[in-house]
């Protein structure tokens, strides 16, 4: 590097330091700046960002090193390409367009070209499972890819013509329910609770038994009665839009179509808990929807629904602030998340303590997921009985499931809880199903003869993905895409999830080829129970 482009990343590094005085809670963002704009975080930058924030270098690498999107090896491309590699794309020719991608850029997956104008990547589910095969450039998510399109996609790109903040894509919504009622006014269900006591409004939610739809289904209630409960200076509020488990894709599309409708169950909860802060953790392969989700925020802070003093309440004062993950699927883990907040390595905390008590920067937070804001929404949009009419009485409301893989209407589905997986299977059009894949990667693998079962926090639970494998389809394929994304994807604090998801991808390798032997396929069942029982969070369990 010469001594005048030294200078210049000097100067940058000196601007970010004023613009985050200096706090290393932002040192993330500080570093996601770094690569937007030298399309590399490289050693000396990272080393004088450390100086400027008052961070261990060792620590700074950390940091670094820990996040997908930052790279502090080689230069990025002017473009990056990234080729999902979920399931659902896999299904639909994904291996076709990474063909055609690394013929026509003469790179293969992991490289960037000599004249620094693209850089080839895989990356875990871009969340179009029901558009696939699915590219990212920049910015710009591009669905249903052929492999003719390829060729006119680089050309695009090389007279730069291609339009990168675009995307306009929403996905198929193939049966609407009581959420996406789309004559939702912003302000309206919030102005006539304004003046409620938490007390009153944590009591209707309890009433509705509403349980968290990350897919934990740990009581809403309970949570944020612990944090209403917090005494302290400042509490926070955190929308969880890291969707990142293969297969799913439905917050994408509601932060897209019903971003009002979240914030201002966002708002409720901080009424609740007596928040003042509040952000979203918005997935780095999102990046399209932070001008959308940016313009609704500043529309609602016109409207005086976000702000000091809102809607005249003396003290009520609440802020939202957009933050992006960087490409890591564990900070999906809600302490993992907050973490990745604080400007650190995404790694799931030990618990206790609790984020309701010791949350971001060790004061009480709360972390719900971006479609549990939404049935906060309607709960007090319709009330309690209203949402207690849909589902089961232990999962009440309705859920969205996100489909995709072998059936005619792939989409986004708002139905009832206590659904069967054999009603499901027929509102989607799907036939000579064999095995069904529940709650993503980390969830369940439900074959033929279980399909009676019903999904239900008491039953099968799930976040919402649903991917469908009919019966010519290789399981073993798709155990090893599974694989793949959690070798790939484990933080490494814990041996057993670090070293054994290597362990059996390499032994489903072994299988594939024919090369594994009874002995070696026990020893890796084994393994697998080794890594349930000692794995921190749900990634290696
Ligand atoms: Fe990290 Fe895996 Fe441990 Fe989770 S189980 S904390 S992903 S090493």
């Amino acid at each position: 590097m010469s001594q005048a482009e030294q200078e210049t990343v000097l100067s940058y590094i000196n601007e970010l330091k004023q613009k985050y005085n200096g706090d290393t809670l932002h040192f993330l963002q500080v570093l996601q700046a770094i690569q937007e704009k030298f399309h590399i975080v490289s050693p000396f930058a990272l080393q004088e960002a450390a100086i400027a924030f008052s961070i261990h270098p060792s620590e700074a690498e950390s940091v670094a090193s820990f996040y997908s999107f930052l790279e502090t090896k080689q230069k990025k491309g002017k473009y990056i390409i990234r080729l999902c590699n979920t399931i659902s794309c896999d299904l639909k020719g994904k291996e076709r367009i990474a063909r055609q991608l690394s013929t026509e850029l003469g790179i293969n997956f992991g490289e960037t070209t000599k004249d620094t104008l693209f850089s080839l990547e895989k990356c875990h589910c871009l969340g179009m499972c029901d558009q696939g095969p699915a590219l990212l450039i920049n910015n710009l998510l591009i669905p249903k890819v052929k492999p003719s399109d390829i060729p006119v996609l680089i050309e695009k790109c090389r007279n730069n013509s291609i339009a990168e903040n675009s995307s306009s894509i929403i996905s198929n919504v193939i049966v609407r329910g009581p959420l996406l009622d789309e004559n939702f006014k912003p302000g309206e269900v919030l102005k006539p609770l304004i003046n409620l006591e938490p007390t009153e409004l944590l009591s209707i939610i309890d009433h509705t038994d509403l349980r968290g739809r990350g897919g934990a289904g740990f009581p809403t209630a309970l949570k944020w009665k612990m944090a209403y409960g917090s005494v302290s200076d400042i509490k926070y509020v955190v929308c969880n839009a890291d969707e990142g488990e293969p297969g799913t894709f439905k917050d994408r599309y509601i932060l897209h179509k019903n971003c009002h409708r979240v914030i201002e169950g966002m708002t409720i909860a901080a009424l609740c808990i007596g928040s003042s802060k509040g952000f979203i953790y918005l997935r780095g392969e999102y990046s399209y929807l932070k001008p959308i989700i940016e313009s609704v925020i500043s529309e609602r802070n016109s409207e005086n629904l976000l702000g000091k003093n809102i809607l005249g309440k003396t003290g009520f004062s609440f802020d939202i602030e957009i933050r992006m993950g960087a490409g890591a699927y564990v900070c999906g883990e809600e302490s993992a998340l907050i973490e990745s907040l604080e400007g650190k390595r995404g790694e799931p905390r030990n618990r206790p303590p609790y984020p309701v008590d010791t949350g971001y920067n060790d004061k009480p937070t709360i972390v719900n997921n971006v479609e549990t804001f939404l049935d906060i929404a309607l709960i007090f949009e319709k009330g309690a009985e209203f949402f207690k009419k849909y589902g089961t009485s232990k999962s009440t409301g309705t859920k969205f499931f996100s489909i995709s893989g072998d059936c005619s209407r792939e989409g986004i589905y708002e139905l009832p809880f206590g659904i069967t997986i054999k009603e499901l299977l027929k509102k989607v059009g799907a036939e000579n199903i064999k095995a069904v894949q529940i709650g993503g990667a980390a969830g369940i693998c439900i074959p033929e003869k279980e399909f009676a079962n019903t999904i239900a926090y008491e039953a099968i639970p799930t976040g919402g993905s649903i991917i469908l494998f009919k019966q010519d389809r290789d399981m073993l394929k798709v155990a090893i895409n599974f694989m793949e994304f959690f070798a790939d994807e484990s933080c490494g604090q814990c041996t057993p999830c670090r070293e054994g998801n290597i362990k059996l991808l390499e032994g489903l390798r072994m299988l594939e080829k024919g090369e594994c032997s009874s002995s070696h396929l026990n020893s890796l069942i084994e393994l697998g129970k080794t890594m349930q029982l000692a794995s921190k969070c749900g990634l290696g369990q």
